[in-house]
């Protein structure tokens, strides 16, 4: 048995979160982490409900997406999270969502801008959108990885977003942290003429924050 069970528990416990938060519906968006050690990345299978999902049903998979392990098939977005942790060797949990008020922006293909605090010191700017390309291909894959650059989370055109961490912890903070900053900018947009912070401003609120919690991260972007 090569999948450690307690990376399973958590995947389990993520889905949950995201489905109590609304942050996913039915069998949209996917989980998954890597394991440093290894280099092997363990993802939600595809086509399963969240609440039904056991720790057997989650999919080993290589740094190409080869499944190592599981029964089932690995998550049709595999591409999209191998692609990213090639790139990113800093990032060890990503998730990827269909939340609501971030999909508001990613069907206008809009950025989110550096409003809050939150956003520059965990994002490290701008939540840009990736080029549009359909769910589950390689073209998504290469899309969302040149949007991400060296942030935290990129919106899918029409269709998402996606979280990235140092750990699925944080990966799921950074979702929660772009859903209310979409929900922010929108009423904000809606009741006066809200402040955007400049990229001197994001770059020193991300310097301060990766010095004081450098663990979150360990980086500086
Ligand atoms: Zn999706």
């Amino acid at each position: 048995m090569l999948i450690p069970s307690s990376d399973a528990e958590e995947i389990l416990k993520i889905g949950h979160a995201l489905l109590q938060e609304g942050l996913v519906v039915g069998t949209t968006g996917n989980v998954s982490v890597r394991r440093q050690d290894t280099g092997c990345i363990l993802i939600t299978p595809s086509g399963v409900p969240y609440p039904d999902l056991r720790p057997e049903d989650l999919v080993l998979v290589d740094e190409d997406g080869q499944r190592l392990e599981g029964k089932l098939r690995p998550s049709s977005e595999v591409m999209l999270h191998t692609a990213i942790y090639r790139r990113r060797q800093d990032v060890n949990g990503i998730i990827h969502t269909h939340s609501p008020f971030a999909s508001v922006f990613a069907v206008n293909r809009k950025e989110i801008p550096p409003v809050l605090v939150e956003v520059a010191q965990l994002i490290g700017g701008s939540v840009q959108v990736a080029e549009y390309a359909p769910p589950g291909t390689p073209e998504l894959a290469d899309f969302a990885v040149s949007a991400l650059r060296d942030r935290q989370a990129v919106l899918l055109a029409n269709h998402g977003m996606v979280g990235v961490g140092s750990s699925l912890k944080e990966a799921l903070v950074v979702c929660q942290v772009v859903e209310k900053a979409a929900q922010v900018y929108l009423l904000a947009k809606l009741t006066g003429n809200p402040y955007t912070f400049s990229e001197e401003e994001v770059k020193e609120l991300r310097r301060r924050f990766l010095k004081s919690y450098g663990q979150i991260t360990g980086r500086e972007s």
